[in-house]
């Protein structure tokens, strides 16, 4: 998929923005840019749920799909928002929680959590995602490159446990366009031990992490 980007060429210490691809210093905070980039493109100081005006300090970012379900951090899948928004949308998809705040009572409000987590729980066993389709591909595990990073025992037995419970990876990793690794390293060190030939992933067709050598000769390039 294409992420949103600022229509006009960028720079900064940690990316760069030229002719439409986002070039990401290697190993520098995804989030980090993708947040100072969705706060460029939407603004910071109404929020995007109940539109009340706000000082940009009291802005959060909200995933519209949830992390939990997948959705990854990156500009078309965040949206400026207020605290209060953002504590009470939770893990809900915005077409969830446009449902969840218009339900009177708490009752109604249990229910609808109570049955949206079995509803997930089943989906997730199944290996759907509840993402737009278009946004996935499986992906020969073997091509993906990553860098050499620490692989924290705790983490890994905490998703090995999971994986082993569905069968499959409950979310997809995300990639950038020459297949590099962008986020699930976990994720994908399972699918490769457990010889997985493919995995589902989220590739971002205009976004490249490229080496600090190779970010400061395209920007002398201008
Ligand atoms: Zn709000």
């Amino acid at each position: 998929m294409n992420i949103e980007l600022p229509t006009k060429n960028l720079r900064a210490n940690s990316f760069l923005i030229k002719d439409g691809i986002l070039f990401i210093r290697n190993r520098w905070s995804l989030k980090q840019v993708m947040s100072s980039l969705t706060y460029q493109m939407k603004g910071r100081r109404e929020c995007y749920y109940c539109h009340k005006k706000f000082f940009p300090s009291e802005m959060t970012l909200d995933h519209l799909y949830p992390q939990q379900i997948g959705g990854p951090t990156v500009t078309n899948n965040l949206v400026p928002c207020c605290n209060e928004c953002n504590g009470r949308k939770g893990n809900l998809t915005r077409e969830e929680y446009f449902v969840f705040s218009h339900l009177c009572s708490t009752d109604e409000k249990l229910k609808y959590s109570i049955e949206l987590n079995k509803k997930r729980k089943e989906l997730q066993k199944k290996g759907l995602y509840e993402l737009p389709a278009e946004w996935l591909q499986e992906t020969p595990t073997n091509r993906i490159k990553f860098h050499t990073i620490k692989i924290s025992e705790e983490e890994y037995s905490r998703k090995q446990e999971k994986f082993l419970e569905y069968g499959h990876l409950p979310k997809p990793i995300v990639i950038d366009r020459k297949l590099n690794l962008v986020d699930g390293f976990h994720w994908l060190i399972i699918a490769r031990n457990y010889d997985f030939r493919t995995v589902p992933a989220i590739k971002l067709d205009n976004v490249e992490l490229v080496g600090a050598k190779k970010l400061e000769d395209l920007i002398a390039k201008g």
